[in-house]
């Protein structure tokens, strides 16, 4: 799943770290993660173990990100094509493009 779906993985590693509050032990066992094939039904189980040193890139990586927004600053963009797969299903495709940079 990791080397697949680095989004879902950093997602699950965040979710372990910020909700070790609300659910004591959260990130001392494995998250189980399920996918369903949509052409075969076929189901996937994986047990994904906690990774703090992804937390920590990722949460470094968010403070980046609004360090930047309250500075004006614009980040560079993950590609020079907007019809780049990422940004056609982007939810900010539309501000983003308009933008000169
Ligand atoms: S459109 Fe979205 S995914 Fe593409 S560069 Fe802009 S913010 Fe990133």
């Amino acid at each position: 799943m990791a080397l697949s779906k680095p989004v879902y993985a950093a997602r699950i590693a965040t979710y372990q770290a910020y909700m070790e509050t609300a659910v004591p032990g959260i990130s001392a066992n494995p998250a189980l993660f399920t996918a369903i094939n949509k052409d075969t039904a076929d189901l996937h189980f994986e047990l994904v173990p906690f990774d703090a040193a992804l937390v920590q890139r990722m949460t470094d990586r968010a403070v980046r990100v609004l360090q930047a927004t309250e500075a004006h600053e614009l980040l560079p963009r993950i590609t020079r094509d907007p019809s780049y797969f990422e940004c056609r299903f982007c939810d900010w495709q539309d501000r983003c493009w308009r933008l000169a940079c």
